[in-house]
């Protein structure tokens, strides 16, 4: 552990460092507790790029917590689509609700409270409360986690609670007291833009010559590889209604379900979102498709849906590789099924979807247009 002169040194030449290169982000020219709150939500699991037009979004129409908490969940969602995970914003509208309700619409300052709130673990109450109120709380995530590794050379799975723990203590005794939000800033700019996971850019980095695991040589090959989760495959199959006017039909979040409460449906999978019909499928998938159609929808009686094979569809969630096979169902009028909403084809995010909506729509789109090519329409 750095001590002394050397944790002195360590401290101003990150700090330095980082005040002369940093990255000019939006959420770092703010002491908002609900803008940097916003920002850390989103930054979990996305990458920056990504996030700056949805966090530009999502303020433009919520700019404070008081509009947050009074929006609809839907709309909230909406402005969310496409970013996944969607517990995020579903705790973020909740915790919203719950300062407004407790509190007048003020954040809550120190890191207890904060930590109460719905969707705020340690990592993210330690930002909002050293970079908004000064609080001495030192992050510790997944990337700090190997910045820290690296520096102290240490081995084995990182996520074991006790290697956490230590992990911990270490971050807060790094931790600059004079400077704590100034400083979290810091780490987390040093694993985003130099201790990044392969090919770590050590002669450029500030802090190189504290570098235990850059002086063994082994600073790339840490942390060390966590035994990963199997893959699990599943298959799906969609149906994309389109009446003559080119409408689909997006069935509602489903309510609560959570995986595998129900063998034939896969709530999970299209994020409790809006989404096409769609079920498991493990055989012939028109055929499981056309009797789950049946149960949302008996009023078709035996009439034949005519359902048209739009391609594949890939997607990954976690550890799951998904493969959608999403049918193409021209009809006249669109089937009235309970809690349906009925929205144009090209239009889907109209309503908050997940990725894997979006991917099934682009199919049956290509794939209509294909097919109408190919008969020189
Ligand atoms: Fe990371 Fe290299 Fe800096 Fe060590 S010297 S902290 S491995 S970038």
């Amino acid at each position: 552990m750095l001590k002394g002169r050397e944790l002195t040194s360590f401290q101003r030449q990150l700090l330095e460092w980082f005040r002369q290169f940093q990255r000019d982000l939006l959420w770092r020219r703010t002491k908002d507790p609900y803008r940097i709150w916003l920002s850390e939500i989103m930054l979990q699991q996305t990458r920056v790029a990504a996030a700056i037009p949805y966090y530009e979004r999502f303020l433009e129409r919520f700019p404070d917590i008081e509009a947050l908490a009074a929006a609809p969940e839907q709309e909230v969602l909406r402005l969310w689509s496409g970013l996944g995970y969607y517990s995020r914003v579903r705790n973020l509208h909740k915790a919203a609700q719950k300062i407004v309700a407790q509190g007048n619409g003020n954040f809550p300052e120190t890191f207890e409270d904060i930590l109460k709130l719905p969707g705020i673990g340690n990592y993210t109450a330690a930002a909002i409360s050293s970079m908004a109120f000064g609080a001495e709380h030192a992050v510790l995530d997944g990337n700090v986690a190997r910045v820290l590794a690296r520096l102290y050379a240490v081995r084995g799975d990182l996520r074991t609670p006790r290697r956490w723990q230590e992990l911990q203590e270490t971050a807060d005794a790094c931790l600059d007291a004079k400077s704590p939000g100034e400083w979290n800033q810091a780490m987390m700019e040093l694993d985003a833009t130099l201790c990044t996971p392969n090919a770590p850019q050590c002669l450029l980095c500030p802090v190189n010559e504290f570098c235990k695991g850059r002086k063994l040589g082994i600073a790339e090959l840490l942390p060390e590889k966590r035994k990963k989760r199997a893959t699990v495959e599943v298959t799906l199959a969609s149906a994309v209604f389109a009446d003559k006017n080119g409408w689909t039909l997006l069935l509602p979040p489903p309510e609560g379900t959570n995986e595998g409460s129900l063998a034939d449906y896969v709530p999970v999978l299209v994020s409790n979102l809006w989404h096409f019909p769609t079920v498991s499928v493990n055989g012939d998938p028109a055929a499981k498709l056309r009797a789950h159609l049946r149960k949302l929808y008996p009023a078709a009686g035996n009439r034949q849906l005519r359902l048209t094979a739009a391609g594949v569809v890939r997607h990954a969630v976690t550890y799951r590789a998904i493969t959608i096979k999403p049918f193409h169902i021209r009809v006249k009028n669109l089937p009235r099924i309970k809690g349906a909403e009925r929205v144009p084809l090209h239009e889907v995010s109209v309503l908050p979807v997940s990725n894997l909506t979006r991917k099934v729509a682009r199919a049956v789109f290509a794939a209509a247009n294909a097919d109408t090519m190919s008969r020189g329409e």
